[in-house]
């Protein structure tokens, strides 16, 4: 990854929820997939893995959403921030909303997962590799 900071720090719109992170993010990915689309209301939502164990939440919790049987998502209950993802089939990591992080620029996607479920309208304009689905632990 491009940055080497060990602190990461990130928050919803409003400020209510702050979260810091305190290792490397792992790798930097934009979702095509129907669920974050419906998330974000945007075409892709992009986000970077963290090991688990780095990451907490300073102050207020957040608002938790199963939005499948494995997978357990946070948000603002107050500005409606998607925060993270995280699954029960790989506890070790946490996916953490990419835009959601204090300098998102610093983490630059590398590939696109679940294109195949892409909006027909949406031209990717990159030459990032596009897997159908998604992560290997995620598939
Ligand atoms: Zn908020
Ligand atoms: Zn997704």
């Amino acid at each position: 990854m491009q940055t080497s900071a060990q602190i990461h720090r990130g928050g919803c719109l409003c400020g209510k929820i702050r979260y810091r992170i305190t290792d490397a993010p792992l790798r930097s990915s934009l979702c095509h997939c129907r669920t974050c689309r419906k998330i974000a209301s945007a075409p892709t939502l992009p986000f970077v893995v963290f090991p688990a164990a780095s990451f907490a939440f300073e102050g207020d919790t957040p608002e938790s959403f199963a939005s499948s049987e494995h997978v357990m998502r946070t948000f603002c209950g107050t500005c409606g921030s998607p925060l993270t993802y995280a699954t029960k089939t790989d506890p070790q990591t946490i996916d953490v909303m990419t835009v959601s992080l204090d300098d998102p620029g610093a983490y630059p996607p590398q590939d696109h997962v679940w294109v195949c479920e892409k909006l027909s309208w949406e031209v990717i304009a990159d030459n990032l590799p596009q897997h159908p689905r998604g992560l290997p632990h995620e598939d």
